[in-house]
């Protein structure tokens, strides 16, 4: 028998699980609102218009060398300044360390990794809830976790005075994870004033911050905007980490293309903690990805380029928050008793609806409708030809 003979199947991944189910079932209706993966309004997916120009510029002077191990520097150069500023002091300072990463997953990763390699005793606060990967991450990176609590049942909002208790009550200089905006599942991001409190504790506190901005721009549709929270903390002092991903707001999901970065107290101090997340990547898998890293560094680096995507993420944000009000104004018009407010409160890709897993399970089997089970509906799989449906099998497995 193999050495491997004792290895059990693991466990469905509960998000992915869903398209699965879904692909199976013939029924005309069906309807997949479980996929965080942007569909345009005929539920299709799509490809910017500034990533098929990227890539016809791209296409005469192609090579296939590998990138350095800290990936593309034209790349991480133009994501630093959506995340920190086009004018910050940091940056010109050269007071960042930033490597490219495989997408928010693996810069995420590499975060826990060097976390586990410099602070081997510390732990990582996480919200609940959070992204489910965000534990499997941590856990396998072999950094114990701990809880602060995040979201409020109830008002389907931010439980901002149970998240600051947890916030003082946590050991000094802990460490935390924190959505930068478009908090997935819940959609509930603090107010400006809120994350201004935030940032004073942490600094009373001297916690550290860690970022996963995986939605920039997806939220509002400026990023500018939605780095807001990050800004916040940058005023402050703080000295923070950071994730970014370009899967959803260029839709280069597959490309794999995002960018961790530390903050430092110096350039000497950057210098020092890039080779250590270039130290941690060279065995994992040497350098990262070179065409997903091209596209971006060509659309970000030329003006028109640059506004032309603007202008398609602002777009597709406004397709989900146009489609959030459908939604609201389609159950209430049902007569549904429920108030349905949140669906328009709530913010980014995600709606936390409220729905049980029993509620979810009658959707599914009666309406065809997919999701996962704790409720959160993907508001960009919701389309002008199926919010009426959905809306309807809402309120019958609701009233
Ligand atoms: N963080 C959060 C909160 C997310 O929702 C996601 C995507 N589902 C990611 C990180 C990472 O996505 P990717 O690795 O595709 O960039």
């Amino acid at each position: 028998t193999a050495w491997w003979h004792q290895v059990e199947p693991a466990p469905k991944d509960p998000i992915l699980g869903v398209t699965e189910a879904f692909l199976a079932d013939p029924s005309p209706n069906k309807v997949n609102v479980g996929v965080g993966a942007y569909r345009d309004d005929n539920g299709k997916p799509v490809v910017l218009e500034c990533v098929r120009e990227a890539e016809r510029r791209i296409a005469g002077n192609l090579n296939m060398e590998y990138l350095p191990m800290g990936g593309s520097v034209k790349m991480v150069e133009e994501t630093l300044k959506l995340a920190y500023g086009e004018n910050s002091d940091l940056i010109k300072n050269k007071q960042i360390a930033a490597v490219q990463a495989l997408s928010g997953t693996g810069a995420c990763r590499l975060f826990a990794d060097f976390q586990k390699r410099f602070s081997p005793d510390s732990q990582i606060y996480i919200p609940v809830p959070t992204w489910a990967n965000h534990h499997n991450i941590w856990r396998d990176a072999h950094v114990p976790q701990e809880k602060f609590l995040y979201y409020h049942p109830a008002s389907r909002g931010l439980d901002f005075v149970s998240m600051m208790d947890d916030i003082k009550n946590a050991p000094n200089g802990s460490f935390f994870l924190l959505h930068a905006c478009a908090h997935n599942p819940t959609g509930v991001d603090p107010s400006e004033e809120q994350w201004r409190e935030i940032s004073h504790q942490f600094k009373v506190k001297g916690h550290f911050a860690f970022f996963d901005m995986a939605y920039q721009g997806f939220a509002s549709g400026d990023p500018e905007r939605d780095a807001k929270s990050i800004r916040i903390f940058l005023e402050d002092g703080h000295l923070i980490g950071c994730a970014q991903s370009y899967a959803k707001n260029m839709g280069l999901y597959g490309q794999r293309v995002g960018c961790l970065s530390v903050v430092c107290e110096d350039e000497k101090q950057a210098v020092a903690v890039k080779g250590q997340l270039q130290q941690l990547a060279r065995p994992m898998y040497s350098n990262p990805p070179v065409h997903g890293a091209l596209i971006v560094s060509t659309i970000l680096g030329d003006p028109d380029l640059k506004n032309l995507w603007l202008k398609e993420v602002k777009d597709m944000a406004d397709r989900i928050i146009g489609m959030r009000t459908a939604l609201r104004e389609n159950l209430e018009k049902l007569g549904s008793p429920l108030s349905w407010e949140h669906i328009t409160k709530q913010i980014g890709m995600f709606c936390y609806s409220g729905m049980t897993p029993e509620q979810v399970d009658r959707l599914t089997k009666e309406y065809h409708i997919y999701m996962t089970r704790n409720g959160r509906i993907s508001m960009a799989g919701v389309t002008t030809g199926n919010v009426g449906y959905l809306a309807n099998a809402i309120h019958q497995v609701t009233k």
